[in-house]
């Protein structure tokens, strides 16, 4: 499978859960509001879906973005990251910037966006605040990926290559419509660093788990591409299919704190 992989993986590698997989965190997320922020999302759920990958574009036009896209917080500290700084000078001051920049700042970069969205909310400027909410999916959408937590994120150091592309997009996009995301009700977040680190956590003992797969998977595949995903899917299917709904319902929870941090305006009933 290698062969196939390393030549799509920096393609794929640019989407972190695939563009279909990123449109659907998006698009999902409007189940976990309340009202009235629901309806007024609801209403706005193509727009909410249009930009969930526009991050990833920026990344042609912008060599400092795509350390935006990840934490590789393995090269730093080891599990469980209980000695991880929040602030992100005290993180250079403890590395080196070079080594943080190389690891990578998405937790920081979530951060800013609540603060942007907090913001536009507050400015009522309503238009801004769904393109807002989109790119923060993003982003939240990637930190839920297990292998944008990882400095293994291609399984280049156990012989996995390949994995990164096949775990978030062809197995994604082979299975994803039979994935169903369970969204569950926003709740305030009162630590968006807190909330970043319990996402970095959880998903991170899944990265060994997904890099079994891979190598199993590939034993009983003889070759055969569409039996590999077959046992992928077996094996961390619903893994994946997990971590999209927690994604989908940590982003419904950081619009509803933003909304709740900028004194819950009322959105315009004729969007
Ligand atoms: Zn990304």
């Amino acid at each position: 499978m290698a062969a196939v992989c390393l030549c799509c993986f920096a393609a794929a590698s640019a989407f972190g859960w695939g563009g279909w997989g990123h449109e659907r965190i998006n698009g999902n997320c409007v189940r976990g509001l309340p009202s009235p922020l629901r309806e007024y999302f609801a209403s706005k759920k193509a727009v909410l879906r249009k930009h969930a990958s526009d991050p990833d574009a920026w990344k042609y036009d912008d060599a400092d973005e795509a350390h935006y896209h990840y934490l590789d917080i393995d090269a730093l500290e080891p599990y469980p990251f209980n000695d991880f700084p929040r602030d992100l000078e005290e993180a250079y001051e403890t590395y080196g910037e070079d080594r943080v920049k190389t690891a990578g700042e998405l937790p920081w970069r979530i951060e800013a966006y609540v603060q942007t969205l907090t913001e536009d909310f507050s400015d009522h400027r309503w238009k801004d605040a769904v393109f807002t909410a989109s790119v923060l999916g993003h982003y939240v959408a990637d930190l839920h990926q297990p292998l944008h937590v990882t400095e293994n994120h291609d399984g280049q150091l156990t012989g996995n290559e390949g994995i990164h592309s096949h775990f978030e997009s062809g197995l994604v996009e082979r299975y994803g419509d039979g994935m169903v995301l369970q969204v569950s009700s926003a709740v305030y977040v009162r630590d968006v660093f807190d909330f970043c680190m319990k996402a970095v956590r959880s998903g991170y003992p899944l990265v060994e788990e997904i890099m079994e797969a891979d190598t199993s998977a590939g034993q009983r595949a003889g070759g055969n591409e569409e039996r590999y995903y077959a046992e992928l899917h077996r094996a961390v299917g619903k893994a994946a299919e997990r971590r999209m709904g927690e994604a989908s319902s940590g982003l419904a929870s950081l619009i509803y704190t933003a909304w709740v941090n900028a004194k819950k305006p009322i959105p315009p009933t004729k969007p």
